[in-house]
């Protein structure tokens, strides 16, 4: 079985794209949401984050108290280095498991959906999901109201750039002025061929 990443910056379009290989009956792992459920279920996870941040870290209903860690990781590198090493195993660990679960199902091959990924993290492909900056910004703008420009250049800033996200992929999905379906279908009859 194939183990296949899809990254790109935010807005892109990953998540679109991975609803499309999800049609197609392809399992996919959204890291990102995997890492919110584990940060609130997972006790041991729980218990290092409290040592870490304090008990403000969850509210009273046990909801992660996200914008208080953001607000303390912001400036402060080390502090958001140590959050995701109590994080990233967690999760790794969980893909494994859930990863293995889908080999014995006997799938082709699965996705992982990640805005951070490297080429060592025992992938065997990494598809990455282009779209122009201003696209990007543009649709992220209309998905989340909330946010303001100024917000999403600062996420674009932290995030691999274009060069980089090229540069650790093998396969490019173009989420701009081109369909994604077709595209999906070739990368599928290629993975299961
Ligand atoms: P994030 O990293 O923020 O989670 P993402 O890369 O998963 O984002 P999506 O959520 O899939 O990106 O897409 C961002 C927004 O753009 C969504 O509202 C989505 O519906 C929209 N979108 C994606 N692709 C297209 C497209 N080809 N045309 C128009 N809108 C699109």
């Amino acid at each position: 079985m194939l183990k296949i990443g899809i990254t790109g910056g935010i807005g892109s379009g990953k998540s679109t794209v991975c609803k499309a290989f999800e049609l197609l009956h392809v399992p996919v792992y959204y890291a990102d949401s995997e890492a919110k459920k584990i940060i609130i279920e997972d006790l041991g996870v729980k218990g290092e984050i409290i040592n870490l941040f304090g008990n403000e870290a969850y509210g009273l209903d046990g909801s992660y108290n996200t914008s208080y860690i953001r607000t303390k990781v912001f400036q402060d590198q080390q502090l958001l280095n140590k959050l995701n090493q109590i994080v990233h195993p967690a999760v790794r660990a969980h893909w494994d498991e859930w990863s293995a679960q889908k080999a014995e199902e006997g799938h082709a091959y699965i996705l992982k959906e990640a805005a951070i990924m490297d080429k060592n993290q025992g992938l065997d492909h990494i598809i990455y999901v282009h779209a122009s900056e201003e696209t990007r910004i543009a649709r992220t703008l209309k998905r989340d109201p909330e946010k303001s420009r100024e917000t999403v250049l600062s996420i674009i800033a932290k995030q691999k750039s274009d060069t980089e996200f090229n540069s650790i992929s093998d396969y490019i999905i173009e989420n701009e002025h081109s369909l994604v379906f077709p595209q999906v279908l070739k990368l599928h009859q290629l993975f299961t061929s």
